[in-house]
């Protein structure tokens, strides 16, 4: 069955795209495959002047990106430049730059004395084929963005988008050939579920972000064949205020941090926990702050646009209606924005909310932020573990000691202090989640990687004709072992000196 991209603004239909079938995964491995043979012994250099010429035609084109993002995700034009563009553009450099110092073989020093004299190094060599899977929040960085690195560590790779907005990385793959990445390396195939299983049968890894429910099928299918996944999934971050933060800093991260894509990142502030002293200023502080944001067409000068998908829509509507049902009381928006067309839900603020309410406990990934009173940070941080997700976390508070002691004891991958969102783009620093928020990291050492396989090379120094452990096996070697084992790994000294003579007489 064909694909439908509709544009969530208008919900007109921007186009009709043929869904892969099976086999037409199975060629467009097989091309990469081929393709990856070549890219394999290419240099760091010119794999990342390729690269270099790709972000200029991304600038370049920065026009016609935003007018295809903009209309299948129905985000403000000002997103676009401002968090996919920049995203990419510095992930882009960064992995240029930093390719080759992440997999650079390395020397390694054996511990053990024995094997001392060995020269032991470690290598990184390409997989193949990486299969990317990605959602439809960040139609770019979730799929460019994620193949940069896979290509600079010489792999080819075949990209499933998300059907919903599939059409940013079929440009953004034509524009990588434009800029001179060789022919079938960066392919995309367009399809649902059944096009990304495909792709699990045939790719050599699989980089998949998505829903909890999915990444579990994912790797259900990816451990017939034994191949390894990297699985970034849902969240629900928390974020602590206590009573001695920068209230207004505080207010201002929330709402951005919470609002930002209409709410569809999965490191979105999804939960806020307060401290009862400034909870009421906060609050104050917060819907003041909503109140004054602009809502509607991606062409204006808007702060927010629509959410992506109609299911998610009706899943922030039930959330929402559940909560209010428990208790909750909606201070501003609440419903679908009745002035506008499109799958517009307006910005949020929910009190009285409790971890008995859905909106607390499951993600939601839409523009809401409900806020909770804690009695003290101890409160708030127990509120916060409270989550089957592990993703990301942010504190606002001044006392280090106490902030130290919150970064510590969270269970999340990444925590922000004194800030929101922001680790995502530091391409450096490694992100990933805990919990139901997957494994596997993008970014940083173990964001390039994942993408290879390791090799150890133990090389002989010396040319013995013979060494100790090899055959024949006799009774004599094996007092020996034990002597030589006492001598190195007991703690006792006598049984040292015991183990030394003991050698010295055998
Ligand atoms: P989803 O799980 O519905 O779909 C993700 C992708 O998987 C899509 O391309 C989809 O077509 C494909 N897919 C569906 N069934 C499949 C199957 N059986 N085999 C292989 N592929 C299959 O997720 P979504 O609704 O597109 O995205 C939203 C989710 O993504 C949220 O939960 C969000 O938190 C998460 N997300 C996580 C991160 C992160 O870095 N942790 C980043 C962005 C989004």
């Amino acid at each position: 069955m064909n694909i439908k991209v509709r544009n969530p603004a208008t919900l007109a239909t921007i186009v009709e795209l043929p869904a892969a079938a099976p086999a037409d995964v199975v060629a467009a491995v097989a091309r990469a495959r081929a393709a990856q043979q070549l890219w394999q012994g290419t240099s760091f250099t010119e794999r990342a002047r390729i690269l270099y010429r790709l972000r200029d035609l991304l600038l370049d084109e920065g026009e016609k990106l935003g007018d295809i993002l903009t209309a299948e995700t129905g985000r403000p034009r000002a997103e676009v430049y401002g968090n996919e563009l920049f995203y990419l553009c510095d992930a882009i450099g960064t992995w240029a730059k930093k390719a080759e110092t992440y997999l650079s073989p390395q020397t390694i020093k054996p511990h053990f004395a024995l094997v001392k004299a060995k020269k032991v190094t470690t290598v990184y060599a390409p997989r193949g084929v990486i299969g990317i899977i990605s959602p439809w929040n960040f139609p770019l960085t979730m799929t460019l963005g994620e193949a940069i690195p896979a290509l600079m560590a010489g792999n080819a790779v075949v990209i499933k988008p998300s059907e919903l907005t599939p059409l940013s990385a079929q440009f953004g793959a034509e524009i990588a050939l434009r800029a001179g990445l060789p022919e079938n390396l960066l392919q995309v195939v367009v399809g649902r579920g059944e096009t990304g299983e495909a792709l699990i049968d045939q790719a050599d890894m699989i980089a998949f972000t998505g829903s909890v429910e999915t990444g579990k099928r994912v790797i259900r299918r990816a451990a017939e064949r034994l191949i390894p996944v990297s699985l970034e999934l849902g969240g629900k971050d928390p974020m602590i205020v206590l009573k001695d933060a920068d209230l207004d800093r505080a207010a201002g991260a929330c709402v951005w941090g919470a609002l930002m894509n209409s709410g569809q990142i999965c490191t979105s502030i999804e939960r806020v926990y307060v401290e009862a002293p400034v909870y009421q200023l906060f609050v104050d502080k917060i819907v003041a702050k909503v109140r004054a944001l602009r809502q509607g067409a991606s062409a204006d000068e808007v702060d927010l646009g629509t959410m992506t998908s109609e299911t998610q829509l009706k899943l922030v509507e039930t959330q929402v209606a559940d909560a209010i049902a428990l208790g909750a009381k909606v201070l501003i928006g609440g419903r679908r924005n009745p002035a506008l067309l499109g799958y517009y839900f307006e910005p949020t603020v929910l009190v009285d909310v409790d971890h008995s309410m859905s909106v607390m406990t499951e993600e939601t990934f839409g523009p809401i932020i409900p806020i909770m009173k804690a009695d003290d940070a101890n409160h708030a941080l127990r509120l916060a573990n409270d989550s089957r997700f592990g993703l990301g976390a942010s504190i606002f508070a001044r006392d280090k000691v106490v902030v130290e002691h919150l970064t510590a004891e969270l269970q999340s991958g990444a925590v922000c202090v004194n800030d929101s969102l922001v680790n995502f783009i530091i391409p450096d620093a490694p992100m990933g989640g805990r919990k139901d928020s997957g494994f596997g990291y993008r970014h940083g050492a173990e964001g390039i990687r994942k993408f290879c396989h390791q090799k150890t090379i133990v090389t002989d120094r010396f040319g013995l004709k013979e060494e100790f452990p090899w055959y024949p096996a006799t009774q004599k070697k094996a007092q020996q072992a034990r002597h030589l084992l006492n001598l190195l790994c007991h703690s006792g000294w006598r049984h040292k000196l015991r183990a030394f003579m003991g050698l010295i007489r055998s």
